[in-house]
């Protein structure tokens, strides 16, 4: 049996490869699972999955959950620290799905177990690429992509020369305000970007996805898991959703990746050590479907997307500020503090800032990467009061 702990198993991918998990519960062995706030959830999956450990980012619901699973044989943790004691605990493969940068230190605990790595928690990625990987080769467990584009690029360059492949083109829905001008976007609320046409996801990936901050946190995951430069990247908004990514060759040829919208596509492939899971999903319809249609993004309506450009051309510790000031804009946006179009004001700010006082080009390392990312939010803040 396979031994395997969820980081973030609450959440919207958790719950997805919980849903996989059982129809395999002869193969699986469940031996972590964490949240932040939601014990009933967690209680319940832990005594249902027979979890060896269980802990709770949010140190208040600590007794609680202890209360919920008293009378198991499980152990439970709290706060960080309690975090950091279940992505230690040895498992053969643990899926990264904590939100935020919160899933870094996590994540990369997990690597140094050794553990494979079912990386959805894009943000570790974006923030400290050039670290997870260094745990990766330095521990022997593998980073296997999760986001459904990233696991579509993995598919479709897999038995290729790299030297012959000239481009990936990633694709992107729109999100919930694809069909909306960029003058439209001035009033739109919290609820109305949380309606995503394609996806069923967490609330902060589903408003991402309706600025494009996703997309640009995904090209920057790409250089990363796959060595791209940024002229070898190209996004196309694609509405239906069932291309993921497209490798071009040098000898004009393109593979696309089609699958459904459904993350248990891409969360079984890096559940099965990247091979193919027998899945029941509905299957895609290419006659009922009828048209696949591709347009370039307007960088005008989409200034995230222009920036996760730059940051990409930048590296350094560029995507760690870049993802900090992201996350602190998105949290005002939520709280009614900050309108849609100005979440990509106060980043834009905020990197313009912290590039001005040049502490961008840093090394890579854990400790400048946690500072730069207190700093860019505290930035960020400022700006969000000045706006
Ligand atoms: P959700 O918001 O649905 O779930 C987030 C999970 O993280 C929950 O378990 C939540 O616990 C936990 N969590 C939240 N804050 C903290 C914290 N500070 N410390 C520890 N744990 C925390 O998110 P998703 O499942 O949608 O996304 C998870 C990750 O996967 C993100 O990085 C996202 O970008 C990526 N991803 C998601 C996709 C999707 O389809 N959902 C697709 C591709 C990538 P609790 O529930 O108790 O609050």
């Amino acid at each position: 049996m396979r031994r395997v702990s969820i980081l973030g198993a609450t959440g919207s991918i958790g719950q997805n490869t919980l849903n996989l998990i059982s129809q395999r519960k002869d193969q699986f062995k469940v031996v972590a699972l964490t949240g932040s706030r939601n014990i009933e959830l967690l209680a319940q999956n832990a005594i249902d999955f027979n979890a060896e450990v269980v802990a709770i980012a949010d140190d208040s619901k600590l007794s609680d959950l202890k209360e919920l699973v008293a009378s198991y044989n499980i152990e439970v943790f709290g706060g960080q620290n309690g975090l950091l004691e279940a992505s230690s605990r040895q498992a053969d493969w643990v899926m990264s799905s904590i939100v935020g940068s919160a899933g870094l230190l996590p994540g990369l605990k997990a690597l140094e177990t050794g553990a494979n790595l079912a990386l959805a928690n894009k943000e570790s990625m974006v923030a400290a690429g050039p670290i997870m990987k260094k745990a990766s080769e330095t521990y022997g467990g593998k980073l296997i992509p999760v986001d459904s584009e990233h696991s579509a690029i993995s598919q479709v360059i897999r038995g290729e020369d790299r030297g012959s492949l000239s481009k990936i083109i990633i694709t992107a829905s729109g999100g919930a305000f694809r069909d909306l001008k960029y003058s439209d976007l001035a009033d739109v609320t919290p609820d109305q970007a949380s309606k995503h046409p394609n996806w069923d996801m967490g609330q902060r990936i589903t408003i991402d996805s309706a600025s494009l901050f996703n997309k640009a946190l995904e090209i920057i995951e790409a250089k990363e898991f796959f060595e791209l430069s940024a002229s070898k990247i190209e996004v196309l908004i694609h509405p239906q959703s069932l291309v993921h990514a497209i490798a071009c060759f040098c000898d004009g040829g393109m593979k696309a990746h089609i699958g459904p919208p459904d993350m248990r596509h891409a969360i079984a492939y890096a559940l099965n050590e990247e091979k193919r899971f027998n899945l029941i999903l509905e299957e895609v319809d290419l006659s009922k479907i009828g048209a696949l249609e591709f347009e370039k993004p307007d960088f005008l309506k989409y200034p995230a997307l222009k920036l996760g450009f730059e940051v990409l051309e930048h590296g350094g510790l560029a995507g760690a500020a870049f993802n900090a000031a992201k996350e602190e804009a998105l949290n005002n946006f939520l709280d009614f503090k900050l309108s849609f179009l100005g979440m990509a004001d106060v980043v834009r700010a905020t990197m313009d800032e912290l590039s001005s006082r040049n502490q961008l080009n840093s090394e890579v390392e854990l400790e400048a990467v946690l500072d730069i990312d207190l700093q860019a939010r505290l930035i960020a803040k400022t700006f969000v009061n000045k706006l």
